[in-house]
């Protein structure tokens, strides 16, 4: 859903530099190079690029072994894995429509992102997870089937794990302790209470935070926020959805990172210094890098 409204104008930049933890270069306009340029105008140094599906994975791998300030994770999303299993034509990444595959197609496309994660420039297994917005009951079980089966893969190369977790929270957290969670597991785009938020530090689970923090009806983010351990917090982007306030509905880029970080250290009460100096450390310890 790229806007095609105009894009929003850069922000102050960051005095202290960070890493937008989670975007997607690929289904944003411009070039690679023009989106690292514009981010690192910014502060915006590193960008965590993250794989969708298979072709997106090795376009992802690729362009991290082509930048040094691009890092990569492989993954089928929880949204691709039932599709490939039993088709979907109106699905969301549709360039046609697929023919179901059965599960000897989730294998080999598995099979493919293990392949892909065992790289050096692949630092991550994501996104992963459970969406129970988008995917309904049919797809359940080749939903949660490829989830298990990511975190595997992670554990077994030493990654970190990418978490997409939409209306999901329960199952996701108890999967995790099912098959025990990689050492570095990052919930991207954030999406639980206060509550979910202990939890998620008692496991020693990162936390990214994405625009979405800045809506006016996402109080419980900014709770979730005000009690997350600083060394747990990230900032992403999520481009190009979840454009920051006052930009909604306009196009995301990895250059308007910094809204969302002064609008975080609104919600902690500390210095945007501090609060960047803090993400930065923190992403390079997630993502090993
Ligand atoms: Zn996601
Ligand atoms: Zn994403």
């Amino acid at each position: 859903m790229p806007s095609h409204a105009e894009a929003p104008p850069l922000p102050e930049p960051l005095r202290v530099p960070v890493a937008d933890s989670h975007t997607h270069l690929d289904m944003q306009s411009g070039t690679v190079e023009e989106s690292l340029a514009k981010a690192a105008s910014v502060g915006v140094t590193t960008v965590v690029q993250v794989g969708c599906d298979v072709n997106g994975s090795r376009w992802a791998a690729q362009t991290a072994a082509e930048y040094d300030a691009v890092h990569a994770t492989v993954a089928l999303h929880p949204n691709e894995a039932p599709r490939i299993v039993h088709g979907d034509p109106d699905g969301w990444s549709r360039q046609g429509a697929r023919q179901p595959g059965g599960d000897a197609a989730l294998d080999e496309a598995l099979a493919e992102i293990d392949r892909l994660a065992a790289l050096p420039q692949v630092k991550g297994v994501g996104e992963t997870g459970l969406d129970y917005f988008r995917t309904g009951p049919e797809g359940k079980a080749a939903q949660e089937r490829s989830f298990r089966a990511h975190i595997e893969i992670a554990k077994r190369h030493g990654k970190a794990l990418v978490i997409h977790d939409r209306d999901a929270h329960t199952d996701v957290l108890r999967i995790l302790k099912e098959e025990g969670a990689p050492d570095r597991t990052v919930f991207h785009c954030y999406s639980g209470d206060a509550a979910m938020a202990e939890l998620c530090a008692d496991a020693g689970y990162f936390m990214s935070f994405a625009g979405n923090m800045t809506f006016k009806n996402a109080q419980p983010l900014r709770d979730a926020l005000a009690v997350a351990p600083l060394e747990l917090v990230l900032v992403e982007t999520d481009a190009p959805f979840l454009t920051p306030s006052p930009y909604r509905g306009r196009p995301n880029a990895p250059y308007l990172i910094p809204v969302t970080v002064r609008a975080m250290a609104a919600v902690r009460g500390i210095d945007e210094d501090a609060l960047a100096t803090s993400i930065s450390a923190n992403t390079a310890r997630a993502f090993d890098y």
